[in-house]
């Protein structure tokens, strides 16, 4: 067991620049990129260039190892397979539909009639058809969660989204409160279990207010605050927070499935209209853009776009004079360009000014080892790595790391030392190569 308690810190979010500009929804782009990926598998193209697809058509899919399907998420031609960057730093193919803005539907989009009457294994294949996947980041297959043996009593909805910076689920979860009560009670049926609880932070009063003209027609859906903490949105620690149980591998060793809100809400749809996943809350922000935005948005739309929306870069200069990263600042991964699609994993875009010349050192302060909720020693295992001590980096416990950024957000030198010890855990795990 990594974690004997929870372990967390306040920190300053810096939501608000995000949080007082309302959601937009922007729908239609001139042209989506599919891409070909999802996690490690590439995906086959079931479309070539010239083909005309219906939004919500099937585009790519593989069989192995799980069944992933993606799905077009605008109705228009296939113009192009091209390379297009991506939320994992490297360049994929994706599919280039270009938009005729006529927003025709597949032929598998109609409304649910039966909605009451949905087994088990029928709610289930519904993810797997509609290509449902973990939004906050993971982009996991869900219907695989759901075809668990191990016997589910509740299902946890995470909307605790405690990344700083990012409103995503903030933004999403007020706007579409009523969706994300049934996606819960959905899910809560497809894992034959008999409760489904909604994790927020404490202090986002915004979202349980939200759902409250509601609740009283979901009365198996609980609303759950958690402490307003980081890391309080983690999967281990919102489980622990919730059902006083802890896990080795999966939470449903504890006797639950966790899911982002943007899933349950996504789900709800995939339910009554047989829409699969081709859209995702999106948020671009951070101190280099004018006018932080949260957007719903198809999937494989452009970031650059997105930023022209929110007025472009603070001081209209070079692209190339910022930081990007996708995902959280903690968590997150730096890409080098905003010419990014959004893909399943893709649920933010932070924005930074580079601060040109700046070399951090270590001042030697330990506030690194006194956040680590691992019980771990950041500046040990950065030095261990360095000189490449296998031994020392196993007596440090380098493999409990969870990468949870913690360290480096408050080192007061901004040294990188989440990378540092990521690197030394890889370093551990692959035996010294
Ligand atoms: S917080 Fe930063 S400066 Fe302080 S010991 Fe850790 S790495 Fe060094
Ligand atoms: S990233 Fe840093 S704070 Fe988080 S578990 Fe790893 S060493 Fe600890």
């Amino acid at each position: 067991m990594i974690f004997q308690k929870v372990k967390g810190i306040f920190i300053d979010g810096r939501k608000d620049m995000c949080k007082k500009n309302p959601l937009t929804e922007y729908l239609s782009p001139n042209k989506v990129y599919i891409p070909l990926i999802q996690r490690s598998s590439i995906l086959k193209a079931e479309v070539k260039v010239g083909d005309y697809v219906k939004l919500g058509q099937l585009v790519a899919s593989v069989e192995k190892p799980f069944n992933v399907r993606v799905h077009a998420s605008v109705s228009g031609n296939v113009t192009a397979i091209k390379k297009v960057w991506h939320a994992s730093g490297k360049m994929v193919d994706a599919v280039e539909i270009e938009n005729d803005f006529k927003n025709e539907l597949a032929d598998t989009i109609k409304e649910e009639k039966n909605v009451d009457k949905l087994t088990r294994e029928q709610l289930i294949e519904k993810m797997e058809l509609a290509g449902l996947t973990g939004l906050g980041g993971a982009g996991f297959p869900t219907h695989v969660k759901y075809k668990t043996k191990l016997k589910i009593d509740a299902v946890i909805i995470n909307a605790v989204e405690c990344e700083p910076y990012l409103t995503c689920d903030y933004h999403f979860i007020t706007t579409y409160a009523e969706k994300l009560l049934k996606g819960a009670t959905y899910m809560a049926r497809a894992a034959g279990a008999s409760k489904a609880y909604v994790a927020y932070k404490i202090n986002y009063k915004e979202i349980r207010e939200a759902m409250m003209p509601y609740l009283k027609d979901y009365p198996n859906v609980e609303v759950f605050p958690v402490k307003n903490v980081y890391p309080s949105g983690w999967e281990k620690f919102v489980v622990e927070q919730v059902t006083k149980k802890t896990y080795k591998n999966l939470p449903a060793e504890a006797g639950v499935i966790v899911n982002n809100s943007a899933t349950a809400i996504i789900y709800a749809d995939i339910v009554e209209k047989n829409i699969p996943q081709i859209v995702r809350p999106m948020v671009v922000t951070g101190e280099g853009v004018k006018v932080p935005h949260a957007f719903v948005v198809p999937i494989g739309t452009k970031v650059s776009d997105l930023i022209e929306i929110c007025g472009g870069y603070v001081d209209g200069l070079d692209p190339l004079k910022y930081n990007y990263i996708a995902g959280g600042p903690m968590t997150g991964k730096a890409i080098l360009i905003d010419d990014l699609v959004v893909s399943d994993t893709l649920g933010s875009v932070v924005i930074k000014p580079i601060i040109e010349g700046f070399h951090p050192e270590c001042l030697g302060c330990g506030k690194c080892a006194d956040v680590c909720p691992a019980y771990l020693t950041p500046t040990e295992i950065k030095k261990a790595f360095e000189r490449k001590d296998l031994k020392l980096l196993g007596d440090l416990n380098a493999n409990k790391c969870v990468e949870c950024g913690l360290c480096s957000y408050v080192c007061p030198s901004h040294v990188e030392i989440t990378e540092a010890v990521g690197k030394g855990k890889a370093y551990l795990l692959k035996g010294g190569k």
